[in-house]
């Protein structure tokens, strides 16, 4: 679907879901059974034990269910979605919307708060004046400042009686590209327990959720790739039994402006791409938390982040700062679970948290 939910279709290939250790490819070994599904854009994956191998049908369906409704709710580029509708109404009145849809925005909303607006999903009209600069040319600081006056969480109204949501000024637009893959993930999550599934992984283009472990192994292990190149594996992380982890970069998608390159992802309190950081790896209870902390933490840059982390002990992080040589900065929680490949090991620093 959207551009917006394909931003990790070549960046999801950063974190790899990897099922025999040491292999660089996806590949999926004897003692595991995967789905691949094409869903919002991008490649999905369900993958189950083994010994659960005759349950892989129906849980593949019923992820396929839960990523279509998403995608059909949450899509900017679907005329009939309830994000299209909220868009258009802006400025002009309120939008009844799905639990579903609510729920997201409120998530949005709360690490909106949560990050001093780092992470702000108001943030659509910078994403396209950015885009447009690789034909357009870089926008002058009063055209960004113009469109920053269209920018801020705190002008969405999110109603909780009405189930309803409105956009405050005319012309504001609701970007979820940076979350709604991981809220989609846990609700994949939530209704493959419902139905009794108690060992899997789910994979949407990047954003992974898993529970339990594969048969007979302590736990799922999830490779990181080097941002700079993204052949090479920095590592593997052993994932906690009911955990996400969701990577952010910027080395995949970028425009190029007179030499210049600008990432994708955009700091809504300067109105300019963001510079400093190569990737941000976040593993949380849920995917869609570690999502909006992804997107939230490189928008941040190194020092910003780290302080952020120190305050939210539950949050697990992996910062790569964009700069020679590589260094890969963990959280003291990330530190055991992270097994550096051989090469990186002397690129791993411990976090000051
Ligand atoms: P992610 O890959 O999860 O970091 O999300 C990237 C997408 O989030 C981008 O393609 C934009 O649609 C959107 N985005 C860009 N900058 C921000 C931001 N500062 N806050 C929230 N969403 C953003
Ligand atoms: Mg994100």
């Amino acid at each position: 679907m959207s551009e917006r939910f394909t931003v990790r279709a070549g960046w999801g290939a950063l974190l790899l879901l990897l099922l025999t250790l040491g292999c660089a490819e996806r590949r999926v070994p004897a003692s595991v059974r995967s789905r691949t599904l094409w869903v919002m854009g991008t490649e999905a994956s369900v993958v189950l034990p083994g010994s659960d191998a005759d349950r892989l049908a129906n849980a593949a369906d019923r992820v396929e269910t839960v990523f279509q409704e998403t995608e059909s709710r949450l899509s900017r580029f679907r005329d009939t979605s309830e994000l299209t509708a909220i868009n258009r109404q802006a400025g002009l009145s309120p939008v009844s919307v799905s639990p579903e849809t609510l729920h997201t925005l409120n998530l949005a909303l709360t690490y909106a708060r949560l990050t001093g607006g780092a992470f702000d999903p108001t943030v659509a009209p910078l994403v396209a004046l950015w885009q447009a600069a690789s034909t357009a040319g870089v926008p002058s600081p009063a055209t960004v400042a113009r469109c920053l006056s269209l920018i801020g969480y705190t002008k969405v109204q999110s109603d909780p009686v009405a189930k309803s949501v409105f956009l405050s000024h005319e012309g504001m637009q609701l970007d979820l590209g940076g979350i709604a893959k991981g809220t989609a993930v846990d609700r994949a999550a939530a209704a493959l327990l419902a139905a009794g599934h108690d060992r899997f992984l789910i994979d949407l283009g990047g954003d992974i959720r898993c529970q339990g472990a594969p048969d007979g192994q302590p736990a799922w292990r999830v490779g990181v790739r080097d941002p700079f190149d993204k052949r090479q594996l920095l590592g593997v992380v052993r994932m906690a039994p009911s955990s996400a982890i969701v990577t952010s970069g910027n080395y995949e998608r970028f425009i190029v402006v007179d030499g210049q390159r600008y990432g994708h992802l955009i700091d809504p309190r300067s109105g300019y791409p963001v510079r400093g950081m190569a990737g941000v790896t976040v593993m949380a209870d849920e995917a869609g938390v570690a999502d909006a902390m992804s997107t939230a933490l490189f928008v941040l840059g190194m020092d910003q982040a780290t302080a952020l982390l120190a305050r939210h002990p539950g949050i697990e992080a992996m910062l790569i700062p964009d700069r020679k040589p590589l260094e890969i900065w963990v959280t003291p929680g990330l530190k055991p679970r992270f097994e550096p490949s051989a090469e990186y090991q002397a690129a791993v620093r411990l976090l000051p948290i």
